[in-house]
């Protein structure tokens, strides 16, 4: 019997996994997809806001500055990238001039570092805003992170201190039992004292097996162009003012120095898809000239969409169920759910299970884990000593982004492994380049049917049943 089962594997799920891993409980993390951070986790823009922007006496601003607090040292802790860049909310009329006092009164009541600067000043800094652009609102400490890279680092340092993680693995249903209740998916049936349902745009369906849904989640589509790094384009996250529509159309540099220009916001009905549109694009790029000018759109080498689980609430839903003791909603976590997942797992504990379980730490956990190698970051020396070591270190697979064989093996054999083209170029990031994986992908294959002890047939591109190679030719 578990103590607890988390549905979801994302963000909020996987450092959830993580916090309860300090404590002597049996948990289970499980997710329907082939791999960890599948869902919104997977395509966002990787900002750690500050806490600005969510209006006062909200969940989200709550969890938003105690996530925000949170990120350096877990990132620290887990060597997970985290870069302080700071955030522009560039105003280009007296209208919104005047919306970035009531943004930055919001910072001043929560303790959050901002500045003004004037047009000119902010062109200084960042010469490709716009002339249009008369009064920035600058945020100093926001930050970036690789999402998907710190929710494999929390669910590998669950996996290492004994929670189960199940992927491939879909919740069907959940029945009450007389100790809580059994969770049926597609592979077996959990016992559970309390269920968590942080299953991203699932949420309303997940909780709607056990109880009557006081939320009605609706995906809202963002769509994303990536730069390549060659781009020196931009250098703090630039944001329009926001509008009741959302934060609007960004610049954002990325840990690994490309930029993403996004996203648009666009309901989904009938088929969920991640594809990309025309029109959502168009927007995008229509878009991006109120803030910026010079848009390199020359030098863009990918575009790619991500989910947000929009819901009737306009707060996240972070509660016991009133009609299902033990079952726990993590819902409705749209932006800024990924700034704030630290602080909704602490929250989860600290306020809800603190009351429903012993939470008596274990000495034995360790909250940390080690630095995987990345021979970019280097030096000579080093990178010979390694190499002398391991010659894979010195065989490079990836030219656009220097990744040697080494660190390919170094992330399958990994807890929480890689098993798919995907989820190497998640870990490690073959593939990410201005290439996007035409000259490294095949040797990819290869490595990942080695490794896995499989044929390159059976080798997937991401999901179960995605198969690269059809069939042999010769
Ligand atoms: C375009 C866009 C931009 C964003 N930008 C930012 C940003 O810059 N900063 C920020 O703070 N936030 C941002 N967000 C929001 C942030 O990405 C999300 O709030 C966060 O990733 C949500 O994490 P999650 O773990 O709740 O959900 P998810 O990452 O979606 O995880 C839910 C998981 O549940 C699994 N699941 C669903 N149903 C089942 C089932 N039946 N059985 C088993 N598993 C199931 C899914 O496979 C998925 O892996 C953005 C979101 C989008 C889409």
């Amino acid at each position: 019997m578990y103590d607890v089962v988390i549905i979801g594997a994302g963000i909020v799920g996987t450092m959830l996994a993580r916090d309860l891993s300090r404590y002597r409980l049996k948990v289970a993390l499980i997710d329907k997809e082939n791999d960890i951070a599948d869902g919104a986790t997977m395509a966002n823009s990787a900002i750690v806001h500050t806490g600005y922007d969510p209006e006062d006496n909200t969940m989200k601003a709550k969890m938003n500055v105690a996530g925000a607090k949170l990120y350096p040292s877990i990132c620290k802790d887990l060597h997970c990238a985290y870069k302080v860049i700071g955030a522009y909310v560039a105003a280009v009329d007296e209208e919104e001039e005047a919306h970035q006092y009531v943004l930055a009164a919001r910072a001043e009541r929560r303790g959050i570092p901002y500045a003004f600067l004037s047009g000119e000043e902010a062109r200084k800094e960042e010469p490709n805003l716009n002339e249009s652009i008369t009064r920035v609102l600058s945020f100093p400490t926001t930050a970036i992170i690789y999402p998907w890279e710190v929710a494999i680092a929390c669910a590998q340092v669950a996996v290492n201190n004994r929670t189960d993680l199940f992927l491939n693995t879909e919740c069907r249903d959940i029945k009450r039992t007389a100790d809580g209740y059994t969770v049926i998916t597609d592979n077996q049936d959990m016992e559970t004292r309390i269920v968590i349902n942080a299953s991203g745009i699932g949420a309303e369906h997940i909780y709607s097996m056990v109880g009557k849904p006081n939320f009605h989640i609706t995906p809202r589509k963002g769509e994303y162009f990536v730069i390549d790094q060659s781009a020196d384009f931009v250098h703090h996250v630039v944001f329009p003012v926001p509008s009741s529509k959302g934060k609007g159309v960004l610049a954002v540099p990325t840990v690994y120095g490309n930029t993403l220009l996004g996203p648009n916001s666009d309901y989904v009905s009938g088929t969920i898809d991640t594809g990309d549109t025309f029109q959502g694009l168009d927007y995008v790029r229509d878009n991006i000239n109120r803030t910026m000018k010079s848009v390199p759109m020359n030098k863009v080498i990918r575009t790619f969409a991500g989910l947000r689980p929009s819901s009737s609430s306009s707060d996240f839903i972070i509660e016991e169920a009133a009609d299902a003791p033990g079952f726990i909603n993590a819902a409705s976590i749209e932006s800024p759910g990924l700034a704030s997942a630290p602080g909704i797992s602490r929250y989860i504990i600290d306020e809800i299970l603190k009351d429903r379980l012993i939470l008596e730490e274990n000495p034995e956990a360790v909250m940390t884990r080690p630095a995987p190698v990345v021979m970019k970051d280097l030096n000579n020396e080093e990178r010979q000593e390694m190499i002398r070591k391991n010659p894979a270190y010195g065989r490079i697979i990836c030219r656009c982004e220097q990744i040697s064989e080494g660190e390919i093996i170094d992330c399958i054999r990994a807890v929480c492994g890689a098993r798919s083209v995907k989820g190497v170029k998640k870990r490690v990031r073959p593939g990410m380049g201005r290439c996007q994986g035409g000259f490294c992908e095949p040797r990819v294959v290869e490595i990942l049917a080695r490794e896995l002890h499989i044929t390159p047939m059976e080798v997937v591109l991401d999901s179960k049943k995605s198969e690269i190679i059809e069939k042999e030719n010769r």
